[in-house]
């Protein structure tokens, strides 16, 4: 091993490995370990390893954990995601500041009270008591999901075993340019679907979808960020976001969205499908440029035809320099047609 700078020796120097009794102070209590310590090989002094120390903090952490009979954060996450709820749902559901079970998943230590709460509802039954107490505390968005959720749990439904395989995966998405440089938001997908569906009154499946991708395209030339992390999929007729049937069919089941068939070229008896929202979007899930970016695409597009913006979308760089198939990369997002004006 080499490349840790000794303060003693007051240069780099070679390093070991050796295992050492350490005590951590965990909320209050000491914790003993066998800590992993790096020790200078030239004068024997212990060194700053950064990925040491947390390994070991996050040793003594499991230590505590297991004392006291917590949860562990991958216990936690399966609770949540039995429900389908996002981290910062289950942070409403339980009261508590909005990053605090994505605090809790990664590593930080809950407090009793939400341990009890949280091992508590792991169970559907205790779940739905909760859930009937607290729902005024939820956005309809988030009521009309966990509803469903609850009630098909309660039969066993597969459909919903099927449901959170796949929330299981798409979390587990790369964050890189594909997604935007964030990970797969599927509750912010979902309510930029109820947004736009609801600024337009309606809006045809063809049409969202292209609606979706300039949304996430132009905010990503504003801010180096996606809104949803969706990827992006080039097909012949658009950009469409990754598993965009599968999304909004769950939707429609979960009773989100309606889907109606419209006529929308009786001549040549061509029919679509629209969606329109059946529950508000959580509005609050948003921030200010992302709502502004949606409002600006969802007027932008507002007279277009379905074959308008299909053919605005195709002479879009990021879509002439892809083939059928491919995930499209947001760096095209800066050669995007269109700018937040202003
Ligand atoms: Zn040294």
């Amino acid at each position: 091993m080499k490349g840790n700078f000794c303060p003693n020796c007051e240069e780099y120097t070679k390093v070991k490995l050796g295992v050492e009794k350490e005590v951590y102070n965990v909320r209050g209590e000491p914790i003993e370990i066998e800590a992993e310590v790096v020790i200078c090989q030239e004068c024997g002094e212990k060194v700053f390893d950064e990925k040491r120390d947390s390994s070991n903090l996050e040793k003594a952490y499991k230590v505590y954990r297991d004392k006291h009979n917590l949860l562990s954060p991958d216990e936690i996450r399966s609770i949540r995601e039995k429900y389908g709820l996002s981290q910062r749902a289950v942070s409403r559901l339980l009261g508590c500041g909005e990053i605090t079970i994505h605090r809790y998943e990664n590593g930080a230590i809950q407090d009793n009270a939400h341990d009890n709460l949280l091992r508590s509802i792991a169970d559907p039954k205790n779940m739905q008591r909760f859930f009937e107490t607290n729902r005024d505390k939820l956005p309809t968005y988030t009521v009309a999901r966990l509803e469903k959720r609850i009630a098909s749990f309660m039969q066993e439904d597969r459909e919903q075993a099927f449901q959170v395989s796949f929330e299981r995966l798409v979390s587990h998405q790369h964050v890189d340019l594909t997604s935007g440089f964030k990970a797969y938001d599927l509750e912010k997908l979902e309510n930029m679907i109820l947004y736009l569906a609801k600024r337009l009154g309606g809006v045809l499946s063809v049409k969202l979808n292209k609606l979706l991708w300039y949304c996430d395209f132009l905010h990503f030339k504003e801010t180096s960020l996606s809104i949803s992390g969706s990827q992006y999929v080039r097909l012949q007729y658009g950009p469409v976001p990754k598993y965009y049937d599968f999304i909004t069919d769950m939707m429609h089941n979960e009773g989100l969205v309606d889907k109606g068939e419209v006529v929308f070229n009786a001549r040549k008896g061509v029919v679509g499908e629209e969606f329109t929202a059946l529950v508000e979007p959580d509005k609050s899930l948003f921030t200010e440029k992302e709502s502004q970016v949606m409002d600006f695409i969802a007027d932008t597009f507002h007279e277009h035809t379905s074959t308008r913006i299909k053919e605005k979308s195709h002479r879009e760089a990021a879509y002439k320099k892809c083939k059928d198939g491919d995930i499209i990369s947001y760096e095209y997002a800066k050669e995007l047609s269109l700018s937040l004006p202003g």
